[in-house]
């Protein structure tokens, strides 16, 4: 039987955060920034519980990454530390705990709350992870030249900027840089004309490994604290010039956000599926990357969505208009994958790092997670509500990315919806 909170917004059927989800964030507070569980429209504060001896009973290293500013602290600490204090929580939290007066005066409304990024990022690594966009993405960028004859055997991806990550809400200036004119086959210093988003899914690596010890396959969920919505914005003009031979840099680095609440391996548990259905003239992924568990139960259900509300939208009262909904359970490959390749050169991941999945398209037009593939590269554009045209981003689009896991043939009839809450970023024009 479902087990239910005494906080009433826990169970409104539209919550993104039921009892069953409990991601972890940071948000500011008098004394400084601190840890929380989102239920419902509240947050729990983990020090506050910490300092009142609700967590007395958990190890020591738990209470005390529970007083941490920043999540990483926890993340190393490994399963065992974060399903007991999941559990810990969820007693709390539950109906008829007989802490609830103690606990109640804890939770901090989280509409009053500022919202911090939940770890110290100290690298962040973005993968090329979703076939359909890497297949779009080619033909728009080099028309006429196949997937590259690595895709299907190596999880590319390019080594990104942590220091530029932000919280959802920044707001995004629109970049300088070089792009090339077409007509003098030169390039300028202009501002960006051709600003994107990327709708993607970042993974918090936990314990992580130490330099020359790579994670194998089998091991991998182990290092996987948790999920988060992530834009990868992008400069398509910037990018077109600068990308070969050695990849993105520019018109990446400019900013990437993030949800602020990080929603937990264990909580996804219920909408687990198969790993990405290969076709059969596909090869299989070679041993390093292959084990049946991770096959059968390594995909992730998370549906997508991507809304977009220009400034226009926003005076006349007109709601965000949904461009995609996509899934990442259309990943070619797996967190896990990602994981195990990313250590298998030795190379260390530590607690708080984070993996970008890539950009998450269907085969859908209405799936596609990025203008350079919803309008052809600028060359279709579409309407807004208003009657005004998109290519790519105007100043005073805000761009709104919301995710969620939903009961259905993946998941449990008994499963429970839960969410990622948003990540949106309001284009602020050239500085
Ligand atoms: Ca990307």
């Amino acid at each position: 039987m479902r087990q239910v909170s005494w906080v009433e917004s826990a169970h409104d059927p539209d919550t993104d955060f039921p009892l069953e989800n409990l991601p972890y964030g940071v948000f500011e507070a008098s004394l400084g920034p601190r840890i929380g569980n989102a239920i419902g429209d509240q947050i729990l504060d983990l020090k506050a519980c910490a300092d009142a001896g609700l967590l007395d009973a958990l190890d020591q290293r738990t209470v005390a990454a529970c007083g941490c500013e920043a999540l990483n602290a926890l993340m190393a600490l490994g399963r065992t530390h974060w399903s007991a204090l999941r559990e810990r929580v969820t007693e709390l939290l539950t109906a008829g705990s007989a802490e609830q007066d103690k606990v109640e005066s804890l939770l901090v409304p989280m509409q009053s709350a500022r919202m911090r990024l939940p770890a110290v990022i100290g690298d962040y690594t973005d993968f090329f992870a979703n076939l359909y966009h890497a297949t779009n993405a080619g033909q728009l960028f080099r028309p006429g030249s196949p997937l590259p004859l690595n895709y299907k055997y190596v999880p590319l991806g390019y080594h990104g900027r942590a220091s530029s990550m932000v919280v959802s809400g920044t707001p995004v200036w629109r970049p300088w840089g070089q792009i090339l004119d077409a007509a003098t086959n030169t390039p300028r210093y202009a501002a960006c004309r051709d600003l994107d988003y990327e709708c993607e899914v970042g993974t918090f690596v936990g314990p992580g490994n130490a330099l020359g010890e790579p994670i194998p396959i089998a091991d991998a969920e182990s290092h996987i604290f948790g999920l988060c919505l992530l834009n990868d914005w992008s400069a398509r003009d910037m990018q077109i010039w600068e990308s070969q031979p050695l990849g993105p840099f520019l018109s990446k680095s400019l900013m990437t956000s993030l949800s602020p609440w990080v929603v937990t391996r264990e909580a996804l548990e219920p909408f687990r599926v198969p790993a990405f259905r290969r076709d059969a003239g596909d090869p299989a992924p070679l041993p390093y990357l292959f084990s049946p568990a991770d096959q059968e139960r390594g995909g992730i259900d998370v549906t997508l969505e991507v809304y977009l509300a220009s400034a226009k939208m926003r005076a006349t009262g007109v709601a965000p208009l949904r461009v995609s909904r996509g899934n990442f359970r259309d990943l070619y490959w797996t967190v896990a994958q990602l994981l195990t390749h990313h250590t298998s050169n030795g190379c260390n991941l530590r607690p708080g790092d984070l993996l970008g999945s890539g950009t998450v398209s269907g085969t859908a037009r209405d799936s596609l997670g990025c203008l350079l593939e919803y309008t052809r590269r600028g060359t279709e554009a579409f309407r807004l509500p208003t009657g005004e045209e998109r290519r790519y981003l105007e100043d005073g689009d805000e761009v709104i990315f919301r995710g969620y896991c939903e009961r259905g043939p993946s998941a449990g009839e008994d499963a429970v919806r839960i969410g990622f809450g948003e990540c949106r970023g309001r284009v602020a024009g050239a500085r």
